[in-house]
This record gives C-alpha cells, sequence and structure tokens, in this order.
C-alpha cells in the first residue's frame, strides 16, 4: 500500500454500524490502517443502539433462503454463532420474508472480537466533529472523544454514519427525508420479558385487544395487525415493533419530545399486554434502545441516486458493486408499512457511483447514506445490505489509496469478490 508519511491513517471510517463494520473489516483486508469511529460505548449500529434484533436483507425474499449478501455480514454471522447465537435465517410470518435473529449483547462482544482480530484502531465514546476539506478532498477529521479533541489525518473516508455527518461537515449537499422535506416515521422497538417460555402469540386475540384499546387509549396503536411480534433468541424475550412516532424535522425538540412519548406508550402498551393477553401477566419492559429507531435522516448528494424503477425492476449493472434484495418498504404513516417485491432475478446491483460523494473524491458512503431515491431508499437502508454497501465503501476507499487516488470499479469488485462478497 502506498501512503503519505504524514497521514495517521489510510481509511477513517465514521460509524460503528453495520455499514462501518463492513467498511472498517472492508478497508483493512485490503492492507489499510484504519481508524473507526464510534460515538457510542459499542459497535452495532441500530441493532444495538435501537434494539432492531433483526438482520433484514441478507436473503432474497422467496420461498428458501437464497444469500444475496456474504463477505463481512458473512464473518459476522459465523461470529454470532461461534458465541452460540443460531444465526439460522427465519421465514417472517408477517411479511414473508427472511430474517436473522439477533441478541444485542451478543452482537456487541462478535464486533468487539471481529475488529480487534484485523487490527482495526476502534475508537470508542469519540465522534467525529468536523472535518478540513481542501477543494475536492477531504484531509482530516477532528475526532472528540473523552479525553477532548484531536485531528487525525487519513487519505481516504468513509461516512457510515447514518446521519450523513461527515459529508454534512465536510461540506457535502444534501436532503434531508424524501423530496418534500418528510421523514419516515420513527419506531421504538422494544423487548419484553416474564413470559412463558413455550407462549405462541394469539394474534387474533392480540389484535381484538388493540381493536378495544384503540376505542379510547391514550395512544392509539396503529399497527391494527398486531405489528412485528417475535420471540428472540438468547433472552427468550418477545421483540415487539408497535410504538411508531412521526417526526417532522432533525431538531433536538422533536427528537426529545419523540424518546419521552415512545417511552410513555412503550410502558402503556406493555401494561395493557399484561392485562388483557393470556400468558403476559407477569411480563414486564426489559428494555427500550438508548435511542428511538430513526428511519431517515440527511441524504447526502451521491453522483448517482439508484430509483424506485431500477430497484423495482431489478436492475443489474457491470459497476454493481453490492447486491440488494429487500423489498422496498415504506413507512410513509407511522404504523403503516407497505412493501413492494424486486422485480428480475429478486435482487439488484449498487452501482459504484451511488457510493461515491458528488463533490469530494476521496469521500465513499456505505449504509443507509448511499444515493438512493426515496423509493429505492426503503429497500437499501437494512442492515443486510448496510454491511455489502459498507464493505465496498472501505475496499474502494483503501483501493484507492493504493492506486494513488485512481478510481477503478475493476480492481474494487475483484477485491470484493475475493473478500468474498456476492456481486
Ligand atoms: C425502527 C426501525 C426498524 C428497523 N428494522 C430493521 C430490521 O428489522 N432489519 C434491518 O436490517 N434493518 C432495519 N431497519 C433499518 C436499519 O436499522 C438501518 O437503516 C441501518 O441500521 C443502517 O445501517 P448504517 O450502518 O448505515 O447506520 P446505523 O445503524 O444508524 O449506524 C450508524 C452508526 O454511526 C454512529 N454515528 C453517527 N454519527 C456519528 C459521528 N458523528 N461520529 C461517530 N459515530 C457516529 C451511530 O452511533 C451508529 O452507531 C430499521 C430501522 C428502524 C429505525
Amino acid at each position: 500500500m502506498k501512503r503519505r508519511i504524514e497521514a495517521d491513517y489510510d481509511v477513517v471510517v465514521c460509524g460503528g454500524g453495520a455499514a462501518g463494520i463492513g467498511a472498517a473489516i472492508g478497508a483493512a483486508k485490503a492492507g489499510a490502517r484504519v481508524c473507526l469511529a464510534e460515538k457510542y460505548g459499542f459497535l452495532g449500529g441500530a441493532a444495538t443502539t435501537s434494539q432492531v434484533l433483526a438482520y433484514c436483507g441478507l436473503f432474497q425474499q422467496g420461498k428458501e433462503p437464497v444469500q444475496a449478501v456474504g463477505g463481512v455480514a458473512q464473518e459476522v454471522v459465523e461470529e454470532l454463532r461461534a458465541l452460540g447465537l443460531d444465526g439460522k435465517p427465519y421465514r417472517s410470518e408477517t411479511t414473508g420474508n427472511w430474517i436473522v435473529l439477533l441478541d444485542p449483547e451478543v452482537l456487541k462482544f462478535a464486533f468487539d472480537r471481529l475488529v480487534t482480530r484485523y487490527g482495526i484502531d476502534v475508537v470508542l465514546h469519540t465522534r467525529v466533529a468536523a472535518a478540513t476539506r481542501t477543494g475536492r478532498r477531504l484531509e482530516a477529521v477532528t475526532l472528540a472523544g473523552m479525553d477532548g479533541r484531536r485531528h487525525v489525518v487519513a487519505e481516504a473516508f468513509v461516512d457510515a454514519s447514518g446521519d450523513a455527518n461527515l459529508a454534512m461537515l465536510g461540506g457535502e449537499t444534501y436532503r434531508v427525508g424524501d423530496y418534500e422535506g418528510r421523514l419516515q416515521a420513527l419506531t421504538l422497538p422494544i423487548r419484553i420479558g416474564g413470559i412463558a417460555p413455550d407462549l405462541r402469540i394469539d394474534r387474533q386475540r392480540l389484535q381484538e385487544v388493540i381493536a378495544r384499546y384503540n376505542e379510547g387509549g391514550a395512544y392509539p396503536i396503529h399497527r391494527t395487525d398486531g405489528g412485528i411480534i417475535i420471540r428472540l433468541p438468547v433472552s427468550r424475550d418477545m421483540w415487539w415493533m408497535t410504538v411508531d412516532l412521526d417526526i417532522k424535522d432533525l431538531t433536538s425538540e422533536s427528537f426529545t419530545r419523540a424518546e419521552m412519548a415512545g417511552r410513555a406508550m412503550a410502558h402503556e402498551y406493555v401494561g395493557l399486554l399484561k392485562r388483557e393477553m393470556p400468558g403476559f401477566e407477569d411480563a414486564y419492559l426489559v428494555a427500550t434502545g438508548p435511542q428511538v429507531g430513526i428511519r431517515e435522516t440527511r441524504h447526502p448528494q451521491a453522483r448517482l441516486e439508484l430509483t424506485g424503477a431500477e430497484v423495482a425492476a431489478g436492475r443489474q449493472s457491470k459497476e454493481g458493486i453490492a447486491r440488494a434484495a429487500w423489498p422496498v418498504e415504506l413507512h410513509g404513516e407511522a404504523g403503516r408499512p407497505i412493501y413492494t417485491s424486486i422485480g428480475g432475478d429478486g435482487y439488484f446491483h449498487v452501482p459504484y457511483d451511488a457510493i461515491r460523494a458528488a463533490s469530494l473524491d476521496n469521500l465513499w458512503y456505505g449504509g443507509r447514506v448511499i444515493g438512493a431515491d426515496p423509493e429505492a431508499y426503503g429497500s437499501i437502508r437494512v442492515m443486510g445490505t448496510a454491511f455489502a454497501t459498507g464493505q465496498a465503501a472501505g475496499v474502494a476507499a483503501a483501493d484507492s489509496v493504493d492506486g494513488n487516488q485512481r478510481i477503478d470499479i475493476e480492481s474494487v469488485r475483484s477485491r470484493l469478490v475475493e473478500q468474498g462478497a456476492i456481486l
């Protein structure tokens, strides 16, 4: 690897969710010196910060689970298995999609082990707080942690923050929400304990309970079908996604209101189950996440924006750097998701330019910040796909450092295949 002597790292990755882990490991396996900065005290992104306890997008929709994402995601699943989680695909009864159910503590530990194995410099409790830009290049980031601020110079960068924080700090343009500024609804996933281990959910009863509650309850439940309610591995807690909240903007005031309202709803709904659902008499709220689940914030400008039409057609591309296989899932109205399946062979390619920043030549995107119109976004944002686009971003960043700032899609694709990615 050719590198500038004064650079602290070849690649700095902002954000340690699925995309950031994919990017950091992808870049490290390509030979780069990597720094991964994460603002929380653990890795995992929405899975561990917001109790989003199922990997979607690793398999295509259909009767049998056809794998769409390999590479780092596959290594993660194997690590989870080594730690006792079965990691098998499970067909959701409500959506018919294949998911892998998770346990947050096993996840956190698995990520610690993986990033350590690959020699990545991980800095937790550390936020990317500023960026230095010269012309079309990012030069450095300011990392703000417990011990103050430090300036870190690197050759290439990956924004895997979900919120486009690095792109925004680097002066890239962005849109908020869809083209009208509308944001997809928030959800506070909750875990419920104290339920008999062999209890099966009586969905019809649950729907009747919700219908009765909605006649006068303080927080009407939009998911009148009972929402996603699944038994989790390891803890055997029940995972319930029913606390849905609209959000109108990205202000602290709106998020504060949403966090507090979400908690009030979570306690109210668990109380309802305790009173009305057989088998829930001793139920209690085990956990909400450290933060509410945020589906959408900023979309930074990329060189290419994937469209809903390409997703619906299952468009494949010679410049594809990742497969995406999750149906378009839109949460325009809180609690009423709409799904549209992917056409063609059941997956589409994410083209290379969708992971490149529009106005910065050494910034790549991974995860939910890649270039996508509002419909395509409903598919690419899931964590299975985020591992794949993140890994591609990390490999592309490392490859450009190797090639003295060259952009070579074929080289990136072949390095991804060497790393086990499915293209
Ligand atoms: C309620 C809800 C339910 C969902 N259900 C599913 C599901 O069942 N399955 C699924 O696969 N997907 C689901 N999704 C979508 C999915 O969780 C996200 O789109 C996905 O996590 C995106 O991955 P990411 O790595 O891009 O971002 P994230 O998972 O958001 O990770 C970004 C990371 O960057 C960190 N970060 C942000 N800014 C900074 C900064 N300045 N400095 C340092 N660190 C920073 C954050 O702390 C975070 O850890 C759901 C989302 C929500 C909200």
